[in-house]
């Protein structure tokens, strides 16, 4: 039985000490709730403040990104020992802005994975088609790819320790959900993946979140599909009343 995980992605959002507010917030929001896991993804410069402000309650912190290298001449990035010491226990990689934007490829990802479970973080692998690639009929070729070269050389065990994150690039901040159908389908392909590539237990194991305009009143019908184990949240996130929101309506879609 896979524990549900609700993440909420903050992107470059946020300050400091709006982070800490809506933390401080939210963790009585969430208090009662159990049997999900719950993940607020602050900017790196909030990342201890938040989970400080989470501490020893059922809210854990992810940092949005991660450096391979654990130390050295690296201007700008942040390593995953560092986060982790800063408090986060998750960390997002190859999120669809960061291929997009700063050019990351799939042996990045592959790099910073392996750098996170080094550190005792668990990854949530970002994964999904561009609307091109959909519209091309590629977008299963594209999740080939992208996990066969993700989660290169990784053990069984390596892989159902982290988490995946089926986004659809379409989806994101478009809203423009993928319908239940649809993110099942793509996640069941993934699932085949995995117990192809990895064996049936690390199949069972993995846990794969959907992702792409999530919000409180399409939460429950994306979570109720077989192979949806949560979701990746951007901009429903950023407010206390939906964040909180979906993490109850994910708790009911389960039970
Ligand atoms: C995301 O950024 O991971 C995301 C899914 O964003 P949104 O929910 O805003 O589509």
């Amino acid at each position: 039985m896979r524990t549900p995980l609700i993440a909420g992605n903050w992107k470059m959002y946020k300050t400091v000490s709006e982070a800490v507010a809506f933390a401080k917030e939210f963790r009585s929001v969430v208090k009662d709730v159990s049997g999900v896991d719950i993940v607020l993804a602050p900017t790196f410069t909030a990342v201890h403040a938040v989970a400080e402000a989470v501490r020893a309650t059922n809210v854990a912190v992810a940092a949005q990104d991660v450096y391979w290298e654990k130390e050295g001449a690296f201007t700008g990035e942040v390593s995953a020992s560092m986060v982790r010491e800063a408090g986060a226990e998750y960390v997002i990689i190859g999120h669809s802005e960061r291929r997009r934007l700063f050019g990351e490829t799939d042996v990045m990802v592959n790099r910073k994975i392996r750098a996170a479970q080094g550190a005792d973080l668990t990854p949530i692998v970002c994964v999904g088609e561009t609307l091109e690639e959909r519209e091309a009929g590629a977008t299963l070729a594209v999740l080939d790819r992208q996990i066969k070269d993700g989660l290169d050389g990784l053990t069984p065990e390596q892989v159902a320790a982290l988490v995946i994150a089926y986004e659809p690039v379409w989806a994101i901040g478009t809203g423009r959900t993928a319908t239940a159908a649809q993110a099942q389908d793509a996640h069941a392909h993934i699932r085949g993946r995995l117990r192809q590539w990895f064996g049936a237990d690390t199949a069972e194991q993995t846990r794969i979140l959907y992702g792409g305009s999530v919000k409180p009143d399409n939460t429950a019908e994306l979570v109720r599909e077989a192979d949806v184990d949560g979701a990746l949240v951007g901009g429903a996130s950023l407010d206390v009343k939906s964040f909180g929101e979906i993490v109850t309506k994910s708790r009911q879609a389960v039970v």
